[in-house]
């Protein structure tokens, strides 16, 4: 939203406002308003071999370049309703819902053009797929292509968001431990 930005009362069109941190007021009006982050989901889907699906974004920002499968959280949806519904869109796979493990959350900022920008926190879950399983996916909505990512060949892909590093970073060393 970038409140920090406005100049004029979104309520009655006052220039007569003042910030404070993450919060815009209007003396004229006497109304308020925070700035708040959005929620996203990504997921980890990931091999028993120790490769992870990773989908090209078809859409700025950071197109062309790759992330984890996910999206923003609609309304009155919960992270696994959202992860699970996201997976059905960009991949048309379904996931048991059981099996979709919270592994870890981490706030980013993401570019809208000018100089605007979303600020989200991200719910990252993690979930074991089978080589077969990945065959099944199909790049639909806004992934151009899927592929999978060995933790190896990792550092030769142009990944968009620093949350999709730490949460590989996150489910190596959890998928090592196990070794
Ligand atoms: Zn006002």
């Amino acid at each position: 939203m970038n409140i920090l930005k406005w100049k004029y009362c979104p309520f009655c069109g006052s220039q007569d406002i003042t910030h404070r941190a993450n919060y815009l007021s209007c003396t004229k009006c006497d109304r308020g308003m925070y700035e708040n982050v959005s929620a996203t989901c990504s997921i980890a889907l990931y091999t028993q071999e120790g490769q992870v699906v990773f989908c090209e974004r078809a859409r700025e920002p950071h197109k062309g370049k790759y992330d984890l499968p996910g999206g923003y959280v609609d309304p009155d949806e919960s992270g696994v309703q959202c992860i699970a519904r996201e997976i059905k869109e960009e991949l048309d796979f379904d996931l048991i819902i059981d099996d979709i493990k919270l592994q870890m959350t981490a706030p980013e900022v993401s570019p809208l053009g000018h100089d605007l920008y979303t600020q989200f926190l991200d719910l990252n879950f993690i979930y074991q797929i089978s080589q077969e399983d990945f065959k099944k996916m199909k790049a639909l909505d806004d992934v151009a292509s899927i592929r999978l990512v060995s933790f190896d060949e990792l550092k030769t892909v142009e990944l968009a968001w620093e949350h999709d590093k730490l949460a590989m970073q996150m489910l190596q060393s959890q998928l090592d431990g196990k070794r």
